[in-house]
């Protein structure tokens, strides 16, 4: 049984109607695990692995009915997780959402109970199907109301079912101090989608939002909260990304204001499509790769630290990214010479594409042992030699294309 008809029989025996009403009945609309699955499909968690299309029944492995992602917990453990939304109603009236009070196009509504909810989550734990749940929602009736039934969903699971998988609650726009304490006792990870880089942008994606009030105010409030209690649980974001015509610029630096003000553990970037019956329906359709160059700059300041100045290097006049890799963008206009692998240092080494941490860091190792020569000895301390070749000297040899690159 796959995990996606294993989800949808459990619900279907669960006793809760599409609502979450309970019912004597056989009970439950076969559509609803899936609606409140798919309605996650633009809620990340993770930048791999839940984006993938599979076409055709015959196939396995989709992700995007909902149902099961994969994330990474806060040690870099890579995790299955139950992704859904609660409810798919919403009082809000994003331009980009199908599950807005506006959209003109609206699917039924679903809701689950939070014991519904708990249980179906035990049951695919205890089945070896997940390790968690990820748990997004539209506000309901009221965005505190939901916020209650997510909380006591989480508490069903942490307390009745003494449930310690990994749990991520998002916080919805607007949430009351006192329940995001209380989602914060309970999760591993909290997020409240910030979806646009300034208040003019989402004024215009989502009118009712406020982004001050409603979304920046939360998160400080979340930020303070970590720091004061012993709660486990950090904070990630999300940006809906070109559907208001905003730069990659201007959402890098809101992103980096993020990381370094707000504690931000990490953001997440879903390029913008436009919808049936949504505001923004017919704007145009953001192409994939602007998301993928996003994640790669993101990486270059968290990962390889290369420093704020540098990597705004990578952006073209307007503030657009190149559908090119950003890393070499950079390294043409800031390397002014050849780098030696055997004499480099380490800030050095991971400036060169194809190099990253830990190959920088392999390197540095073993030319203790001996001097590098050849690229098959770089290739196996996990050197992409292709990308690093035009940047390296290596046994007094360099790339002729090098100068040309470099000029
Ligand atoms: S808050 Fe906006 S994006 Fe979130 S579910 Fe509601 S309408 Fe959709």
């Amino acid at each position: 049984m796959t995990s996606s008809e294993k989800i949808n029989c459990l619900a279907a025996g669960s006793g809760f109607d599409s609502l979450g009403s309970q019912t004597d009945g056989p009970a439950v609309d076969s559509h609803k695990v899936g609606a409140l699955g798919a309605g996650t499909k633009y809620d990340v968690c993770a930048s791999t692995a839940s984006k993938r299309q599979v076409e055709g029944v015959e196939r396995v492995g989709s992700v995007s009915r909902g149902g099961l992602c994969h994330s990474y917990t806060p040690d870099g453990r890579c995790v299955s997780l139950f992704k859904t939304l609660y409810t798919n109603a919403c009082g809000h009236e994003c331009n980009y959402c199908q599950n807005a009070s506006t959209c003109g196009k609206p699917g039924k509504k679903y809701s689950y109970a939070p014991e519904e909810l708990a249980e179906i989550t035990m049951q695919l734990y205890k089945g070896n199907y997940i390790e968690g749940l990820f748990l997004s929602s539209g506000t309901g009736g009221d965005e505190n109301e939901t916020m209650e039934k997510i909380i006591e969903t989480g508490e069903i699971l942490r307390n009745k079912y003494s449930f310690q998988g990994y749990m991520h609650l998002k916080i919805l726009p607007g949430a009351s101090k006192e329940h995001i304490r209380q989602a914060m006792e309970l999760a591993d990870r909290v997020s409240i989608n910030l979806e646009a880089p300034s208040k003019n942008y989402l004024s215009e994606m989502s009118p009712t939002k406020d982004y001050i009030k409603d979304i920046i105010l939360r998160q400080r409030y979340i930020k303070e909260l970590s720091k004061k209690t012993s709660s486990p649980s950090g904070q990630t974001t999300q940006l809906v990304v070109g559907a208001a015509g905003e730069t990659d610029e201007e959402i890098f630096q809101k992103i980096i204001y993020e990381y370094n003000e707000i504690g931000l553990k990490r953001a997440y970037y879903s390029v913008f499509t436009p919808l049936e019956g949504t505001g923004f329906s017919d704007r145009e359709k953001q192409p994939l790769w602007r998301e993928h160059r996003l994640y790669q700059m993101d990486w270059l300041y968290r990962v390889y630290d290369l420093r704020k100045k540098e990597i705004e290097l990578a952006f073209d006049e307007q503030g657009f990214l190149p559908d090119t890799d950003p890393k070499t963008a950079i390294a043409r206009q800031t390397l002014d010479s050849a780098v030696d692998p055997n004499v480099a240092e380490y800030e050095e080494l991971i400036r060169v594409p194809g190099i990253g941490p830990i190959s920088a860091e392999r390197i540095i190792m073993a030319r203790r042992q001996g001097k590098l020569t050849k690229d098959r000895e770089l290739q196996t301390l996990g050197v992409r030699i292709n990308r690093a070749k035009p940047f390296l000297e290596l046994n007094g040899w360099r790339d002729t294309n090098l100068s040309r690159w470099l000029t």
